[in-house]
Order: C-alpha cells, then structure tokens, then sequence
C-alpha cells in the first residue's frame, strides 16, 4: 500500500510531497553524529535536535521526493568540501535533505517537516552514532548496529536497482550538477560549532 504524504519547512514558504511513503518505504532512524549537530547549529535550529542531540531522520527515494513549491528557496551546505550535502530553506532554516550525492540513492529528510511523522512512517526503528549523544547514549545506539546498517543498505540498493534515483530533488539528471547553490564550511567555521556539539558540549 502507498500514500503520499506533503511536507513544509516551518514557515510555510517550502512545499514538498513524498510519494510512496509508509513504514516499510522509508527507513527512519534517529542519528547523533556531531555533523547533524552541528548542521542544526549552523542553520540555528538547535530547535530541531532531541534532548541527546538527535536528528530525527526520515530516509527516502530521491525519485519519490519533490518540492513543489518554493523550491527556488533551497539552498546546501557542506560542513567540508567533500562533506554530505546538506539542503535546507533558505527562508526559515528547516533541513530538507542529506544527500551523499546523485550515486549513492537517498535523502534523508528530518522528521518534524513531516506533519504527523509517527502516524505514516512509525517510530524511528533505532539510533546510530550514539557514541556524539549528549548526556547518557539512548540504548543501542552505540557500536555497529549490523540491523540497523543492513536495512538502510538494503534501502539504498533496492531504490538504485528499481531507478529511485530521477528525477532527483537536488541534483541535475544531465549534468549531474546540483541544482541550488552551495556554502562550504571553512574549517575555523566547521570547528566553531564543535563546542556546541557532543558527546560534551562546553
Ligand atoms: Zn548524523
Ligand atoms: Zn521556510
């Protein structure tokens, strides 16, 4: 069974649609990693990050995501040069996509764009990382999670050899190019936010 389902950065200005989603279409997964703490705090949206530091995240088809409206407002990040793509509105600083690239087929959107996130993909099905949590690691999140890392890969490879790729969201079928403009991260820049990450934050 499949449903679409809309997403919206906060303001309202950034309108996208999910095609296919469900729980068994999407691997949600809550990641502690350093990265998507300090992302949050770069786009100033500590907001965004669960009381461990936590990014709540949705990963999702490329071909099944699109941005219907306002996508002239998107713009990406890189905390490195050759660090993941990071989207998000310009307008109001909602994430809307990690992507390693047009290679490797997925997104991962944060949860909260969604309306009611629960209700259509479930709980986050565990956590990774957990080693950068802040405070206590919830349970399972540190170590290797093999689970956790083989349902997420069998994801990817599923959604390359179905041609989940394009159209995709953030990238130029033809050229392969982004399609939105980039801010790379100096590394004084990339190390001023590491304070405020974990596992302990100054
Ligand atoms: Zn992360
Ligand atoms: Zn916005």
């Amino acid at each position: 069974m499949s449903s679409t389902v809309d997403l919206r950065c906060r303001c309202g200005e950034v309108e996208g649609r999910l095609e296919n989603a469900g729980r068994d279409a999407v691997n949600r997964v809550v990641c502690y990693c350093d990265d998507c703490q300090a992302y949050a705090h770069q786009l100033g949206r500590a907001d965004l990050l669960d009381a461990h530091g936590g990014s709540d995240i949705v990963q999702v088809a490329p071909a099944a995501l699109s941005y219907p409206r306002g996508a002239d407002r998107i713009a990406g990040l890189r905390l490195k040069p050759k660090g993941l793509y990071r989207w998000y509105a310009s307008c109001c600083k909602t994430p809307l996509g990690n992507t390693v690239g047009p290679a490797i087929p997925f997104v991962g959107v944060v949860a909260q764009a969604f309306g009611s996130p629960d209700e259509v993909f479930g709980p986050p099905v565990g956590g990774i990382l957990g080693k950068f949590a802040i405070g206590t690691a919830p349970p399972g999140s540190t170590g290797l999670n093999l689970g956790l890392i083989g349902r997420a890969l069998r994801k990817v490879a599923g959604w390359k050899l179905g041609g989940k790729t394009w159209p995709h969201p953030f990238f130029d079928q033809a050229t392969r190019a982004p399609r939105y403009p980039i801010t790379v991260l100096s590394r004084e820049e990339r190390d001023a936010l590491r304070p405020l990450c974990g596992p302990k934050p100054a």
